[in-house]
């Protein structure tokens, strides 16, 4: 074989590793995609708090007790002076409240507020004595209308209400509950809320494990709700409408349905924040004032979010929902 030949093979061999090898630098050092994560509160009473077998408020989810307005107040303000937001969904009784100045303030101060129907209505009902604790016990408010009819009528009246009441236009629609396929399936919910003007749904909590109630969660509880973390990044529907997950876990899941202490929870949510980072994908922290008032009174939750993201520097930012469910379509 000439040396020239050989030559250039040796030089094309070179030059191929080259590349190569430039190229998966590139690919490792390319900066991913900014991990995008949100903080939000949904601003409504739970069952069970402020103390357990205080279930009247399943009626009145609505009518805010002043500590959970306190709450959702100041959770705003640490996440506004460490550089963050929250985005908050209101329960449009809320606005029949004497005073509705909070919740002006927080819209002002720039934290956006999404519909969170009426009466926390349970969009996948299909009887009427289904859709809501308050038509069961007074079913005489339905008159006559179908159970589609009651929610779109719900949702409706939310919008108004937040237009009417604070000037509010509601910044996006979670259904009041998580469901683990979302909206998957129900074409007629899509459309429902696109005819309404919502480009984008909270509708998706996927399924994951939380260990026995009362007892400290072990490692495969912890690996399991970083691996629903891939379950819970925002999709299109075929509809057009998008869907931006909630992210496990949830408050109400972690300290009302299993007894988590709170530390067990802030594990969760750095071990969740941490993929979210690590892999450039997004996290929605779903939280409610009204039950974290009493697990976690000095805000830690909010306060750990903002500190994982602002040291994660440039790979991560605490967004609104509505930037979430625009990467979708980037
Ligand atoms: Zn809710």
């Amino acid at each position: 074989m000439p040396a020239n030949v050989s030559r250039r093979r040796f030089l094309s061999a070179v030059t191929a590793g080259g590349v190569a090898a430039a190229a998966g630098w590139a690919a490792s050092r390319a900066p991913k995609r900014k991990a995008l994560v949100a903080i939000t509160l949904d601003l409504e009473m739970s069952a069970e708090y402020p103390k357990r077998g205080m279930t009247e408020w399943n009626y009145r989810k609505g009518d805010l007790d002043a500590d959970t307005k306190k709450y959702a107040v100041a959770a705003a303000k640490v996440a506004k002076d460490r550089g963050g937001l929250i985005h908050f969904f209101a329960v449009g009784r809320t606005l029949e409240q004497e005073d509705v100045g909070w919740l002006k303030d927080l819209a002002a101060a720039g934290h956006p507020v999404g519909n969170h129907t009426y009466d926390h209505v349970n969009l996948l009902a299909t009887k009427p004595e289904d859709i809501q604790f308050r038509f069961k016990r007074a079913p005489w408010l339905i008159r006559g209308k179908t159970v589609a009819e009651v929610i779109e009528d719900n949702i409706a009246t939310t919008t108004l209400a937040l237009k009417e009441r604070c000037g509010i236009t509601p910044n996006g629609f979670r259904t009041p509950g998580g469901f683990r396929d979302g909206l998957r399936g129900r074409e007629d919910l899509q459309k429902l809320l696109l005819k309404q003007g919502f480009t984008w749904v909270s509708s998706l909590y996927p399924a994951h494990g939380c260990g026995k109630p009362k007892e400290e969660p072990g490692d495969a509880v912890y690996d399991d709700i970083v691996k629903a973390q891939a379950a819970a990044q925002p999709f299109a529907y075929p509809t057009g409408l998008i869907e931006v997950p909630m992210s496990p876990v949830s408050d109400v899941n972690a300290f009302r349905t299993h007894y988590w202490k709170l530390d067990w929870f802030l594990k969760a949510i750095r071990l969740a924040v941490g993929e979210a980072i690590k892999t450039g994908g997004c996290f929605d922290f779903l939280a409610h004032p009204s039950c974290l008032v009493v697990e976690d009174p000095a805000l830690e939750a909010v306060k750990l979010i903002c500190d994982l993201v602002k040291d994660a520097g440039e790979k991560a930012a605490v967004v609104g929902l509505d930037t979430v469910a625009a990467r979708v379509k980037e």
